[in-house]
């Protein structure tokens, strides 16, 4: 899949939570959707539930938190998180690998990365090795206020 941000300019790059040290609650919530059928891959709760498969064809479900900067995954339970292995997500609507090409592969470790769509048009890019936190957010210009938003109004509560 290509990383597509048809106009880079409208876009900034986040790695981590910018309002963590200023005493905001941590986390911004991630809208996220399929790149390629648009399908909203979240729980009731909010979760990001995806197919995933792994070595020697396993495959299973993985829950992973929709909250930026949060690395809790709740793993099928045939899956040893504790072998670092990579993970190819797949849509569970479309059944569209998720996987960015080659050239996009994780700046730490090599593994592929993992793009989804979050609130209206931004992107979200992950590795797909278990344990690895390398991650960024393409933060499009008419997300900026969804994103802030959620983190101050959460330190209202
Ligand atoms: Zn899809
Ligand atoms: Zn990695």
């Amino acid at each position: 899949m290509k990383l597509e941000l048809k106009n880079k300019k409208e876009y900034v790059s986040i790695e981590h939570n910018p309002y963590e040290k200023k005493g905001y609650s941590r986390y911004a919530k991630l809208n996220s959707k399929c790149p390629v059928c648009k399908a909203s891959v979240c729980d009731k709760d909010g979760k990001i539930v995806l197919l995933g498969k792994w070595k020697d064809k396993k495959h299973g479900i993985f829950v992973l938190s929709d909250k930026f900067d949060d690395f809790k995954v709740e793993y099928p339970e045939q899956f040893n998180y504790k072998e670092k292995l990579i993970v190819e997500f797949i849509c569970p609507y479309c059944k569209s690998s998720l996987v960015l090409e080659e050239q996009h592969n994780c700046q730490k470790c090599n593994a592929p990365t993992i793009m989804l769509k979050v609130f209206t048009r931004s992107v979200i890019q992950f590795c797909s090795r278990t344990g690895c936190k390398e991650h960024k957010l393409f933060l499009h210009k008419d997300d900026m206020w969804a994103f802030m938003r959620q983190i101050y109004t959460d330190s209202m509560l």
